[in-house]
């Protein structure tokens, strides 16, 4: 069986073919332009999607994109960054114009059905994925199928609140997990504690990409940067407070760490388990795994995945 995998990025759309024995055949991408309008992107979409179907015989679409989805009717409802689209009918538009059955869902858990197969191969049942990007989402795989809630919203672990009072989100709201741990937030710490920028950067900055980012500021915390360490440790802490709020609520076997931030953890891992470690109720923190994934782009490969799991039921 093969499936076909789309993520829907705000700069570019990802497609994928991946068959049943979860080997990646063929990927390619386009410029999404959400600003041509829902019309033009769904043409596009589509006649990519019905010649790799054509091409490759696929049976099974699956889409992720950023944003609120209405998984069981597979409507995207809001797409902050896909230029504000609303109520766009994605799964139905695409099975029209492909004759395949299409599964949407929010790429959260797209991440988390992709960690759940090719990550930890399906070996625990109850999974939480976590992906750590400009944004923190999560999915929910409960006893084996994913967690919807009552209206699709299931996992907004990045907008449960710390402090009240606390930094400003980019929903709007103060406090939230995400206007600590997002990187949007690691870089306004970086660039409160960072006396001088453009030094910094000359001197930790990856070759070629000479910016204040994540990177940079994983090499030089490399290096052993003070201010740099610092900033990954109070990510670790706070992603650690929220992280136990998750586990409280939803008593996973595993946690899976995914997105391009995972990628620093060797810097925020420690004071993460730390936090995990101090809590009172200690039962369902001593059988929790923590896994940082290996995979890049579970997202597109959870989309495909997920898609051919539902054309098998
Ligand atoms: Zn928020």
């Amino acid at each position: 069986m093969k499936g076909i995998g789309i993520d829907i990025g705000g700069t570019n759309t990802k497609l994928i073919v991946m068959d049943d024995k979860n080997t990646l055949l063929h990927e390619e991408r386009f410029h999404t332009a959400p600003e041509n309008g829902q019309a033009d992107f769904i043409k596009r979409l589509g006649a990519a999607a019905k010649r790799l179907k054509q091409e490759w015989k696929a049976v099974s679409i699956g889409i992720g994109a950023a944003g609120d989805m209405d998984p069981e009717k597979g409507i995207l409802r809001f797409a902050p960054n896909l230029n504000q689209w609303r109520n766009v009918p994605l799964a139905v538009s695409l099975k029209k114009i492909t004759g395949l059955d299409c599964v949407l869902e929010n790429d959260a858990n797209m991440a988390a059905w992709g960690a759940y197969e090719l990550e930890i191969k399906r070996r625990y049942r109850n999974v939480v994925a976590v992906t750590l990007g400009t944004g923190i989402g999560s999915g929910i795989i409960m006893d084996g199928r994913l967690y919807h809630g009552s209206t699709g919203s299931a996992g907004e672990l990045g907008h449960c609140k710390l402090d009240r009072a606390g930094e400003q989100c980019h929903c709007g709201a103060k406090g939230c997990l995400e206007a600590y741990c997002g990187s949007y937030a690691i870089m306004r710490s970086a660039r409160r504690a960072i006396k001088n920028p453009e030094a910094f950067i000359a001197r930790y900055a990856a070759p070629g990409r000479e910016r204040l980012n994540t990177i940079c500021l994983t090499r030089a915390a490399d290096n052993g940067h003070k201010p740099a360490l610092k900033i990954w440790r109070d990510m670790g802490e706070n992603l650690g407070r929220g992280l136990a709020d998750m586990i409280l609520f939803f008593n996973p076997d595993c946690v899976v760490l995914t997105g391009g931030v995972s990628k620093a953890s060797r810097h925020f891992l420690g004071p993460l388990k730390s936090v995990l470690a101090s809590q009172q109720i200690t039962t369902p923190f001593v059988k929790v795994k923590l896994v940082v994934a290996r995979n890049a782009d579970l997202g597109v490969y959870g989309a495909a995945l997920l898609g051919m799991e539902r054309a098998r039921h």
